[in-house]
């Protein structure tokens, strides 16, 4: 059956919405011509994670006049991975493109990712920020802090500065797929596979309209599933820590034996008491960090999934092929 090869989708662009209405509009004049320029078959996978604004309606909307529009649809909001894992398992394409709906990450860039891959053979082109000048500098500190931490802890080869805006090959979001990992954090887990890849560069721009949907709890957030979900240093780190109090307090234990056997023994209080709040204090950090490990143990042994579809306007489009 060639036929069914003829019709193959090449290029699949996902991208995540939550609460977008604003930048909808905006996003679709860029995005549209670039796409229809490519002269590849592709669909777009608008995931909208439960927006709460005009964004749904505005979707459907769009789907009328944009045929290669489709719009999954999620239950509830479920964070931006949880999304994105959604747009990679009902994308068709021979090649997944995800990108922001917040053009921060210019569509232009997606013939150039898509060029690479094919040229070269590539299963991954990351795009790579080369500016964030239009990030505020509290952004741009915390990115990177964030990626250094992430570099010595996870590897060498997760790419600094690449967020979600990349190209993967049918052969890598198959193996993405696989993962049962529940909190995807897909800037770790793409470079974690380990499929031959390459890079493109780009200025990140300044969100188009709306605001963050990023808020400093989620920021902290994905950095500590990004440091728990790849790495037991932290556990390590409590290790070590409990070896320095221990130490601190053998010393401790000979400083006031001394003072007994000197019998200056009531102006103690300040060492004790100091002691006391120091251990309480290691031992806290240390129960926290037990509990995050115990935390992902919990969901990892749950299997929830992270996302229900409410509805994929391109399933029921399939669906409905057979039956006419
Ligand atoms: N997003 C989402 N669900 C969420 C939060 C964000 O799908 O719960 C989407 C959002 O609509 C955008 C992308 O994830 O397309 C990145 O979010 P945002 O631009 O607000 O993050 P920032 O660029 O500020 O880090
Ligand atoms: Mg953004």
């Amino acid at each position: 059956m060639t036929a069914v090869h003829h019709d193959r989708t090449e290029l699949s662009v996902v991208i995540p919405m939550y609460n977008e209405e604003e930048v909808l509009p905006v996003l679709v004049e860029r995005l549209r011509p670039v796409l229809d320029g490519t002269g590849v078959r592709y669909e777009v996978v608008a995931v909208d994670d439960g927006s709460t604004d005009k964004t749904a309606a505005r979707l459907e909307d769009l789907r009328a006049r944009w045929p290669q529009l489709r719009v999954v649809a999620l239950r509830r909001n479920s964070g931006h991975q949880a999304a994105l894992t959604a747009g990679l398992h009902s994308a068709r394409g021979a090649y997944v493109a995800s990108i922001d709906a917040d053009l921060q990450d210019p569509p232009e860039k997606i013939p150039e990712m898509l060029d690479l891959a094919r040229s070269q053979r590539l299963d991954i082109v990351y795009g790579v920020r080369s500016d964030r000048s239009t990030d505020t500098g509290f952004k741009r500190r915390t990115a990177g802090a964030y990626y250094w931490l992430i570099r010595r802890l996870v590897g060498k080869n997760v790419p600094s500065q690449a967020g979600d805006f990349r190209l993967l090959s049918r052969e890598a979001v198959d193996a993405l797929k696989t993962l049962p990992d529940q909190q995807q954090v897909y800037r770790l887990l793409v470079p974690w596979l380990g499929f031959p890849s390459g890079q493109v560069s780009y200025q990140r721009d300044e969100r188009a309209a709306g605001e963050t949907k990023y808020p400093l709890r989620k920021m902290v957030g994905l950095a500590i599933t990004s440091i728990t979900s790849f790495s037991a240093a932290p556990l390590r780190l409590a290790t070590w820590l409990g070896v320095v109090s221990f130490f601190t307090c053998l010393a401790m234990l000979v400083f006031t034996l001394t003072a007994y056997a000197l019998g200056n023994t009531v102006p103690g209080w300040t060492s004790l008491f100091t002691a006391m709040l120091f251990l309480g204090g290691v031992q806290l950090i240390c129960f926290g960090l037990l509990g995050e490990y115990v935390g992902r143990i919990y969901t990892a042994v749950q299997q929830r999934p992270t996302y229900f579809v409410a509805s994929d306007s391109g399933r029921t489009a399939e669906a409905a092929v057979p039956a006419a």
